[in-house]
């Protein structure tokens, strides 16, 4: 029996024979976790360089966030919001406080963050803007990733996330990332919203061009318009700031969190409001039964705490320097080029070099847990906890296996 428990194929041959087959993830299947490390079902040792797409920026399994889990599990789980709850005003006072906003409302799921924005740009629109019924237009950008729900893949640019899903909620223009001149050429007298990702993660961590933010904030003021960062993956200390949006000292209308906010316990989303904008909804216009729950609070107050008294933040812009440094410094031909800020990195390959995946499956099998995208891209992100000697165990096994390419 233990032998058939420690053999990967017995739970892959669960998932393949039961499971839906809408993910293709590399053939580890891990049982543990601790701070930068997991293990799988055979014992081996792995450092995790995706930490779940930084949604455990704080480590795997912290003990702080684990114990604040524990605690509230055992006092109080789920009200519903018909009824209040004692976490979940003492949240909302620390994130407001921590981000430099007004107000937030609290949801489950990153989409949800998402699709609550959009209700409230476009309820601002007709209730304060003034733009005709159903007329409201919000813009995006290409290459964008904001989630899964239909009208979320509707203004997707990704074939595979789109096809075969429609039809799809209208509303929505697309223009290219990075470039605010489309920006201003997009804005008609019914937008109400441009919602935007400061460093696109999905799209294989594209950085904007010097300044974008700034552009795009200030378009968004003169046209009167509300301005969406989406900062559910570039959030909370990846980039080496608490939000991506800081290192432009740009302020958002709407700011989008999720993924960190939990440190991977569970799913907690909030949309952040600078802006009136939030006061628009009124009672019973929109909500989640689990939206704001006393769990959900508990373990956001201290996913919060940890990341700023445990100095990940600062750790997240010095790791992050010194592993692209690091990457850099290699020389190899494989390399096309090294993206990122903060811990959020990215290694794009030749085309020539045949390949992204191929890379991440000899670096599991050196025990490191990356992600490719887009080919020719790996990720690397691993939790925010991680220290100079384990970096150079990394870039020991990158060099490895990218000077094989
Ligand atoms: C992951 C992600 C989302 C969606 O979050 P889910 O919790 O998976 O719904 C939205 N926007 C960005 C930028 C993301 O990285």
């Amino acid at each position: 029996m233990s032998d058939i428990l420690s053999n990967p194929e017995y739970y892959i041959g669960l998932e393949e024979a039961y499971g839906a087959h809408n993910y293709k993830p590399l053939d580890v299947v891990l049982t543990r976790g601790e701070g930068i490390w997991v293990w799988d079902v055979r014992g081996k040792q792995y450092m995790d360089c995706l930490s779940a797409y930084s949604a455990v920026n704080q480590g795997h399994c912290h003990p702080r966030i684990m114990d604040a889990l524990i605690q509230q599990a055992k006092k109080l789980t789920l009200t519903s919001r018909a009824f209040r709850n004692d976490q979940l005003g003492p949240f909302y006072k620390e994130v407001c406080e921590l981000t430099n906003s007004h107000e937030m409302l609290p949801m489950n799921s990153g989409a949800e963050a998402v699709e609550t924005a959009i209700k409230t740009v476009r309820k601002w629109g007709y209730n304060v803007k003034g733009i005709p019924q159903d007329k409201a237009e919000v813009i995006v950008c290409a290459d964008n990733f904001h989630g899964r729900t239909i009208t979320i893949v509707g203004f997707s640019t990704d074939d595979t996330a789109r096809e075969g899903f429609g039809p799809f909620t209208p509303g929505f223009t697309i223009i290219p990332f990075g470039d605010a001149e489309a920006l201003e050429k997009a804005v008609t007298p019914n937008t109400v919203a441009f919602m935007v990702e400061p460093i696109q993660g999905e799209a294989g961590v594209k950085i904007p061009p010097p300044g974008y933010l700034k552009k795009t904030r200030e378009i968004c003021t003169r046209h009167n318009i509300l301005l969406i960062f989406d900062e559910i993956q570039s959030g909370l200390g990846r980039t080496g700031k608490m939000l991506a949006e800081e290192h432009e000292g740009v302020e958002s209308d709407l700011t989008l969190i999720g993924k960190a906010l939990s440190g991977g316990f569970y799913p907690v989303s909030a949309v952040l409001s600078n802006r009136e904008a939030m006061d628009v909804l009124r009672p019973g216009e929109h909500g989640s039964t689990f939206g704001g729950n006393p769990i959900a609070c508990a373990v956001g107050r201290m996913a919060l705490r940890v990341l700023i008294e445990e100095g990940m933040i600062e750790n997240a812009a010095k790791m992050g320097d010194y592993l692209k440094a690091g990457i850099e410094g290699f020389r190899l031909p494989a390399v096309k080029e090294v993206r990122g800020r903060g811990l959020m990195l990215a290694v794009e390959l030749h085309p020539e070099a045949g390949g992204a995946r191929k890379y991440c499956e000899k670096l599991m099998y050196e025990g490191m847990l990356c992600k490719d995208t887009h080919g020719h891209t790996i990720r690397i992100s691993p939790p925010l906890v991680i220290r100079q000697d384990e970096a150079d165990w990394a870039l020991e096994r990158l060099h490895k296996v990218l000077k094989e390419a």
